[in-house]
This record gives structure tokens, C-alpha cells and sequence, in this order.
């Protein structure tokens, strides 16, 4: 079973300016593999074998709650179409800042959606702030996954908010959340990863861009981490999966290890019992 576990989507009608928009925001230092939509992520699926991906929207003002909640439900409920259902893991996305977070928390939990994304960059926070532990331990309470963006993003000026020692604090003062450190545990701080994070209980996704398949320091990650707490992810629309599972492969793991991260973890950790066929 193969479970992509960070992807991202675009409505339609948006999609094809919301790429061009990040591709320049980066120097063009990223090409999209893909055209954001969720029509062209169901294609690409299909065609590269996976059964699952989760969608991972974010909420850029407390005030998207509502829209990002209700598109997660059209996604998972069918409105957008049976594939869709079928295939997508759709998470909502709670602000930190938002003043009922707490009660929207709750609600997400209540709605049957398994997790949520965070963004501290889109979001802005810092990882380990006293509000964020808070916000955490309501997510481990309520048994929601966090899939959390770790380390730069290229889209910004490098900013100390989300790196592998922030992660390392938030799993020393809520034990037993479900945290997700996108990225291989932060991107680009992958160094400050092997000291803070690597071997410990900590998922840590693989989601990486062709420029670093070859970084020692990536690789050193993805071939030392206990392999059952690595998720194969591209957030595609950025990479393709067939070039994302090529990067795993070449960690040269153990065939049940390379099937456990590039599908049973995930299956586990998100209560995926068994493939869903196309
Ligand atoms: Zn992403």
C-alpha cells in the first residue's frame, strides 16, 4: 500500500495563479510536477500506483476555519466526486491564533477528520511558544495527527520559528502527540535534524525536492531514522511520486523497511486498514 502523507490541492478556478505565485516567490527555484488541482493529483495517483494521499490545507487567517473544514468533508463525503473520497485523506487547518481554536479543534475531531496541517511560516508562530504547547495538547487530547511544516521554507526569509530543536521540545512536553516533522524533521536545517532528532520517537515525512536528494545530511536521515517513523511524502504539487519514491528507494533500506514507510506507517498512524483500488 502506498499512502502519500503531504500533498497539497488548489480550487480550480485559483490553482493555475496560486502555482505561479509560490514558483515566483521562490525565484523559481521550484517547478511544479503537477497542476495543483485535485483532479490533476487524482491523474497523477493513478498513474504512479499510490492509494492514498492526505490533503493538507492551510488556514493563512483564523477566519478560512469554516471554508477549509467544509471543503474536507466535500472531499471525504464525495462532493468531490467518488475518486476523490476514495483516495484523499483531507486534514483541515486551525490557526493558532485563532480565538476559538480550541473549540475548532474539537469540532475537526468531531467531523471524523483525522488531522490537521500547520504552517508556522503561512501561520506565523513559533513551534515550542507556551500558546502552541497548548494548542498541541489539545490536538494529542482530541487524538489529532498534526502534519506541521519544519524547518526554512523557500518562500521566506529564513526564520528560527519551526526548526528540528522546536520540534525536539514540543515531543519532550507533550508526549504521546501525533506529530508529523515534514521534511525530513526541517528543511535545510537538516544538520541541527541528526543532532535534535534523529533516532528519537518522532515522524518525520520525506518530503524533499530534487536539488537535496544527494545532501549527505538527507540521506544520513533517511537511512538512520527508525524506518518506522518515516512517511513517504512529495507535497506534491512540488515533486511527482514516481521521482519521490525513487529518492526513497535509493536509501537502499530493507524491503519490509521501505514498505513500512512507504505505506504501513502511515496505514497505522492514520487507520487506513486496506488499499483502495482504482
Ligand atoms: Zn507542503
Amino acid at each position: 500500500m502506498l499512502i502519500d502523507s503531504h500533498v497539497h490541492t488548489f480550487p480550480e478556478d485559483l490553482a493555475a495563479r496560486a502555482l505561479k505565485k509560490l514558483v515566483e516567490k521562490t525565484n523559481h527555484f521550484i517547478a511544479p510536477a503537477g497542476d495543483g488541482t485535485i483532479e490533476g493529483l487524482l491523474e497523477a495517483m493513478r498513474r504512479d500506483g499510490m492509494d492514498y494521499a492526505v490533503v493538507c490545507p492551510i488556514a493563512t487567517k483564523p477566519a478560512q476555519f469554516d471554508g477549509i473544514l467544509a471543503e474536507a468533508l466535500a472531499i471525504r463525503d464525495g462532493a468531490r466526486g467518488t475518486e476523490a473520497a476514495r483516495h484523499l485523506i483531507p486534514f483541515a487547518s486551525v490557526h493558532p491564533d485563532d480565538e476559538a481554536r480550541f473549540e475548532h479543534l474539537v469540532r475537526v475531531a468531531a467531523s471524523g477528520i483525522r488531522g490537521i496541517k500547520l504552517h508556522p511560516y503561512y501561520q506565523p508562530c513559533v513551534l515550542d511558544a507556551p500558546h502552541l504547547l497548548e494548542y498541541f495538547r489539545c490536538c494529542r487530547d482530541l487524538n489529532l495527527v498534526v502534519q506541521c511544516h519544519c524547518g526554512f521554507d523557500i518562500g521566506f526569509p529564513f526564520e528560527p520559528i519551526c526548526g528540528p530543536e522546536r520540534v525536539a521540545r514540543v515531543m519532550q512536553e507533550v508526549p504521546g502527540l501525533r506529530f508529523i516533522a515534514a521534511h525530513l524533521g526541517g528543511w535545510r536545517q537538516w544538520g541541527g535534524v541528526i543532532e535534535q532528532v534523529l533516532g528519537k520517537d518522532i515522524y518525520l515525512d520525506t518530503a524533499v525536492l530534487k536539488p537535496h536528494f544527494k545532501d549527505s545530511d538527507v540521506r544520513r536521515i533517511l537511512s538512520e531514522h527508525p524506518a518506522d517513523k518515516l512517511l513517504f511524502a512529495t507535497d506534491w504539487p512540488w515533486l511527482g511520486f514516481a521521482d519521490g519514491m525513487r529518492f526513497v528507494q535509493a536509501a537502499g533500506l530493507k524491503p519490509e523497511q521501505e514498505r513500512a514507510l512507504l505505506g504501513g506507517n502511515a496505514s497505522q498512524l492514520l487507520g487506513v486498514t486496506s488499499p483502495s483500488p482504482w
